[in-house]
Order: C-alpha cells, then sequence, then structure tokens
C-alpha cells in the first residue's frame, strides 16, 4: 500500500486554488482532507469550500485534545488540518491533498512517513507578475499591495523545501494543470 499525501504550497495568488480544484474534478477518487479555519467565509465559500469554519474557542479545544496532525496562525486566523482525515487513509493506501502554509507543511513532514509525503510548490513567477494579476482581480490599496508583497518575499524563500516545483508564470496555466495532474496520476498507479 503505497498512499501518497499530496501538500500544495505556494504565494497567495500563486495559482493554488485554481490548480486544486482542476485536480479535484480530474481525479474524484483523490481525497481532500477538510481544512479548519477561524477565519470568515469568503463570499464565494457558501457551497463546496474544502473549509469547515469554527469560532476560535472551538479551534482551541481541538488544539488541546490533540486532534490536529498540524495547525498554524496565518494573518491572524488559525488554520489546521485533522489527524483522523490523513493518517488512516494514507496508512490504506489512498492518493490525498491539501494546500498548506509552511508551519503546517513541517508539522506534517515531522509526523508522517517521509516517503509518503510529497510537497509542492506553486512557483507564481516574480513579483511583478503576481502584483499585476492582484491588481487585475479587484481594487486594492496601496498598503495592501506593500503587504502583500512583504508576504510573497517570505512564501518565496520556502520554495527550498518542497520535493516538488510546479511552475505557474503568468501564461501557465495550462501546463501547470498538466504537470499537476500527471503526478496524481503516477501516484494512483502506484497505489
Ligand atoms: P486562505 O485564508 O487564503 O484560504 O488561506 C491562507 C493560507 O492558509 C494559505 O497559505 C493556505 O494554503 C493555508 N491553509 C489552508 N488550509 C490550511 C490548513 O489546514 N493548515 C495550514 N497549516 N494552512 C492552511
Amino acid at each position: 500500500m503505497n498512499g501518497t499525501f499530496f501538500i500544495v504550497m505556494g504565494p497567495t495568488g500563486s495559482g493554488k486554488s485554481t490548480l486544486m480544484k482542476h485536480v479535484i474534478a480530474q481525479f474524484p477518487d483523490v481525497l481532500v482532507p477538510p481544512s479548519f479555519t477561524t477565519r470568515d467565509r469568503r463570499p464565494s465559500e457558501i457551497e463546496n469550500s474544502h473549509y469547515t469554519f469554527v469560532d476560535k474557542n472551538t479551534f482551541t479545544a481541538m488544539v488541546e485534545k490533540g486532534e490536529f496532525l498540524e495547525w498554524a496562525e496565518f494573518s491572524g486566523n488559525f488554520y489546521g488540518t485533522l489527524k483522523e482525515t490523513v493518517i488512516v487513509p494514507l496508512a490504506e493506501g489512498k492518493v490525498l491533498f491539501t494546500e498548506m502554509e509552511v508551519q503546517g507543511v513541517r508539522q506534517a513532514r515531522a509526523l508522517l512517513p517521509a516517503e509518503q509525503v510529497k510537497v509542492v510548490f506553486i512557483d507564481a513567477g516574480p513579483w511583478e507578475e503576481l502584483e499585476a494579476r492582484i491588481r487585475a482581480r479587484a481594487p486594492i490599496t496601496d498598503e495592501e499591495i506593500a503587504k502583500r508583497k512583504q508576504r510573497y518575499e517570505d512564501e518565496m524563500t520556502y520554495k527550498d523545501e518542497a520535493d516538488i516545483v510546479i511552475s505557474n508564470h503568468s501564461g501557465e496555466i495550462e501546463t501547470a494543470k498538466e504537470t499537476f495532474a500527471n503526478l496524481i496520476r503516477d501516484a494512483i498507479h502506484a497505489s
């Protein structure tokens, strides 16, 4: 039984969610363990969100009971993945994937068999490309842009921790989808 847990990380706006949605649609048997978060639900997340939204007290109680495989604070909110939604399916040989920021990636790596964890970093290219995409998506203040840039610079430093880097510069989304799908296909064949 060779289960694989793909963990996707990459800067905000790198196209992580687009790639995830593509793979979920293409491989219905791949499991996506839900993430718990204390952040507010966005209008686009009314249905089919991979998040379970909880308040801070509930989240803290779950941390104290040791229910999380990993959890982290990001931008003032908590995010975490349950042990039970990863450890058992992985041991049974399933293919799973989710997205996480770097602190969670490190905790998951520390707890799970090394050969069953594949960290995929989505490289969105230079800041100028990302900035253009962010500005095209919605109006944004200069202050917010400066914060995003700082975060982008931090997030790019974690690229070296990944097992696989998928390039998703502007104009590369179709190739990136294909590369990602091939990874999943190979893992399914090996399972
Ligand atoms: P957002 O609030 O924009 O959906 O996500 C913010 C950050 O939290 C992203 O970097 C995302 O990958 C990360 N994230 C989402 N779910 C989890 C999780 O279950 N655990 C951890 N550690 N990070 C998560």
